[in-house]
């Protein structure tokens, strides 16, 4: 089956009522027959059928074994934390996700997990840094918001030799354009508030298990912690997947233009972008990629926050925003906004200048998002926002 089919029927119809949009069981209990004996749900956190409908969809879209829906992204990031003991390490990409960053760094180190950041778009930093301790080799590919891509095949190659758990922060992509199982990872992670959902309306995580044995222990701390998702928010994370596909489709190819474009301007310093032949990991974003996405990041001549700033306030289409992945275009200055809990040195250490500026595109008429762009480039150009454009 292709997959725009297998998205729209792997969410059920439901058995009771014939209802082809899975019911919203909006209930905290359930009754049963006798004491322990039910119709397979006792209670709301444990389990509720709207809930499950989305699990079952997010392991079958992802090719895992099971699927758990937590109340936000950094929770359902904070459950796999949990599968680590005093003394554990992680080997994070260095691009990390600044929330996670902040429950890494504030939190779990706190508790005795260390934590080593490298740049794992390199193989050879992975082989020098992971041991006989590195529990989970953390990944986002690609990553926010310099888009650097990470080989997960060979990177799962190396971590199991060493007996550690591949976990792939999938939010960057969706399985609409990569499946990370399939490269042998272990656990998904995601922020379905991003792409999954993709209407800007809801918080959710969810965290996919290759197999049972992750998945119980997963299940474990979902319940014990109590971080699930809601049933009518599970419901809108099903609705916004079943169109999934599309909007990735149109994003892509929105995106792909508007980093060419910004490629060719003169106020424009670097473009990431890992469609573009000049993206330092293009060749293994199109093995490993079936599109390559609705995120583009730039920075302009002359590294200076303020033109940036003032830029983001330019566009029209392009709302300022944080988050990504909704049907209508932001726009976000990652040094004061999404990065700002990351120390200065280490945010610039990772490639996110003071100028950078990142884009989520959205699924409007790509020309239109482009003329938006051109337009705020001129603004900041004639009231020359302290960029000297090397007159
Ligand atoms: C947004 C995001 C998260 C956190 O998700 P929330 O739903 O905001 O809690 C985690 N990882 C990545 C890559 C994200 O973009």
């Amino acid at each position: 089956m292709k997959k725009a089919t297998q998205i729209i029927h792997s969410i059920p119809v439901d058995e009771l009522t014939g209802a082809i949009s899975v019911p919203i069981y909006q209930t905290s209990t359930f009754v049963q027959d006798a004491p322990g004996v039910n119709k397979g749900f006792d209670y709301s956190r444990s389990n509720n059928p709207t809930r499950l409908a989305l699990e079952n969809l997010a392991a079958k879209l992802e090719n895992g074994h099971s699927g758990y829906a937590f109340s936000s992204g950094l929770a359902a990031v904070d459950c796999v934390l949990k599968l680590l003991k005093p003394g554990d390490e992680i080997l994070a990409v260095d691009d990390l996700y600044g929330g996670a960053y902040r429950l890494f760094e504030q939190v779990y180190r706190g508790f005795g997990i260390r934590i080593k950041y490298i740049d794992t778009s390199e193989i050879k930093n992975v082989i020098d840094h992971i041991n006989y301790q590195t529990k989970l080799v953390w990944l986002e590919s690609p990553t926010n918001p310099t888009l650097k891509i990470s080989d997960i095949k060979s990177i799962s190659k190396i971590a199991h030799r060493y007996g550690a758990l591949v976990v792939v922060d999938n939010t960057f992509a969706s399985p609409a354009i990569q499946k990370p199982l399939d490269f042998g990872a272990d656990i998904i992670v995601h922020s379905a508030t991003k792409y999954l959902a993709g209407h800007s309306d809801v918080i959710a995580g969810l965290v996919i298990a290759k197999d049972g044995a992750i998945g119980a222990k997963i299940k474990f701390f979902q319940n014990a912690c109590g971080a699930v998702l809601g049933p009518f928010d599970s419901w809108l994370t099903i609705r916004g997947i079943e169109t999934l596909l599309l909007r990735i489709e149109k994003q892509s190819e929105n995106a792909f233009k508007i980093a060419q474009f910004l490629a060719t301007r003169e106020e424009v310093d670097k473009v990431f972008y890992p469609g573009l032949k000049s993206h330092p990991n293009h060749e293994i974003a199109t093995k490993q990629q079936t599109f390559f996405g609705g995120v583009v990041s730039f920075s302009l001549v002359d590294d200076d926050a303020y033109a940036a700033i003032k830029y983001c306030q330019s566009t029209q289409l392009f709302k300022l925003a944080e988050s990504l992945g909704g049907v209508k275009s932001l726009i976000c200055h990652p040094a004061s906004m999404t990065h700002k809990t990351i120390p200065t040195e280490v945010r610039k250490a990772n490639g996110i200048q003071n100028s950078l500026i990142r884009l989520s595109v959205g699924i409007e008429d790509g020309d239109d998002l482009i003329d938006d762009i051109r337009q705020a480039l001129l603004l900041i150009k004639q009231k020359k926002y302290a960029i000297n454009f090397g007159e």
